[in-house]
């Protein structure tokens, strides 16, 4: 009988995580010894990084959009629908049109969620950007902006660690462009005592910030938003009134994970830092947003992780030991404006360090949006 690996979540990590299992195991696929199935809740793909261009007015949202069955290898089988449930005891998932999928192995790659309803008054008032349409509401509200204070706040943990300060320096660089930047004054927030929670990217951003003149303001947790009166309340005791707000709310695991009585408090799965395996459970692995790994969560995270995921199961399903180990690989460009970028790499062992911003490295990111599409298939 044919095992079977289902991969769950249909994102940048499960996506690249299937393709690569199928292409590397296509013989075993053709002799029907093995089965892969990516399920997914939407026939779409986006491209998230692009969110931030689409806010400011660089990018269309087409060009981040892609439809999920292009973008699979022969040998996977795309099934659109929504996981309700995981029994991990009877390793069987439940669907919401309600099929009981058995399974060998179950990769969970089902991302983050930013919990809008986490801060009261959010919903109402603060600007994100980390879904489609609310880049797009957005951008109306920067296009219509007419001077004032522009207030970022952040709660943490949040994915793309570096998407708020890219976007401060974009939105910088934007009103300068339109003539606005002298009526506006830029205040960026962020909950702890510096700027960014990796210490060199956070003195690099406060440098940043110093020839730009945005303000940054540390120890800035925020309780509540009045919308009305347009003011943040924070924990410290702080009252700041803003004409646009913008914020990323603090994320959590997706809805299915504590549904199915797994992962902690937030929705994050317990995860081996170095074999991605669901802790105590063998059958599971876990990649990209959805483990509980101190490493930023971030789309070249799930990258360097599809590929030890999927090394992992070719040895499992071939009968020998999983040997291939996680060191902690995170690779971001970070947009220092529109026209130039820096990028920092690290590990569980090596800390970041920002290299220097150039138009090149910016050209180099705008040439990785383009690739994405190759890299999910695991080309590059
Ligand atoms: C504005 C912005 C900018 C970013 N910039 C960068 C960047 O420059 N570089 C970078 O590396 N990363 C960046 N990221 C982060 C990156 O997009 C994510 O970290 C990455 O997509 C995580 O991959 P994933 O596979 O874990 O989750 P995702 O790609 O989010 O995929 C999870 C998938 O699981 C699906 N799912 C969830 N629950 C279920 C269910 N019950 N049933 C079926 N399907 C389910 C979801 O719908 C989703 O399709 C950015 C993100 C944003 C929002």
């Amino acid at each position: 009988m044919a095992k079977r690996v289902v991969f769950l979540g249909a994102g940048t990590g499960g996506t690249m995580a299937a393709n690569r299992l199928a292409r590397e195991m296509s013989e075993e696929i053709q002799r029907n010894e093995l089965e892969i199935i990516l399920l997914g809740d939407t026939d779409q793909h986006v491209y998230q990084p692009g969110f931030l261009y689409i806010a400011l007015d660089r990018e269309i949202p087409e060009k981040y959009k892609r439809s999920q069955q292009q973008l699979i290898v022969p040998g996977v089988q795309f099934v659109v629908d929504s996981v309700k449930e995981i029994q991990a005891q009877q390793r069987t998932i439940i669907t919401k049109k309600g099929h009981r999928i058995p399974y060998d192995f179950l990769v969970v790659a089902t991302g983050s969620v930013p919990n809008l309803d986490s801060i009261p008054g959010f919903r109402q008032d603060a600007n994100s950007f980390y879904t489609l349409s609310e880049a797009l509401r957005l951008r109306e509200k920067i296009q219509s902006f007419k001077g004032g204070k522009v207030v970022m706040i952040v709660g943490v943990p949040h994915k793309c660690p570096v998407a708020p300060l890219e976007f401060m320096f974009m939105l910088d660089d934007s009103l300068r462009q339109a003539g606005k930047r002298e009526d506006a004054e830029l205040v960026y927030t962020y909950p702890i005592g510096r700027l960014h929670s990796l210490v060199p990217v956070a003195e690099w951003a406060e440098k940043e910030f110093e020839k730009r003149n945005i303000k940054g303001e540390t120890f800035f947790n925020v309780e509540s938003i009045d919308p009305a009166n347009h003011t943040v309340f924070t924990l410290e005791g702080e009252e700041v009134k803003y004409d646009l707000l913008i914020g990323i709310p603090p994320h959590e695991g997706a809805p299915v994970i504590r549904n199915s009585g797994l992962g902690d408090a937030e929705g994050w799965l317990p995860t081996d830092p170095k074999t991605l395996k669901l802790k105590g459970n063998e059958h599971i692995y876990v990649l990209g947003d959805a483990t509980d790994l101190p490493i930023s969560k971030a789309g070249s995270t799930a990258h360097y992780q599809s590929e030890v995921v999927a090394r992992n199961l070719i040895h499992e399903l071939r009968g020998e030991p999983p040997t291939t180990l996680y060191n902690g690989k995170v690779f971001c460009f970070i947009e220092s404006g529109l026209e130039e970028a820096t990028h920092i790499t690290f590990d569980y062992r090596t800390p970041p360090q920002p290299a220097k911003a150039t138009t090149m490295t910016h050209m180099f990111k705008l040439a990785f949006n383009e690739m994405y599409w190759l890299s999910l298939r695991g080309l590059i």
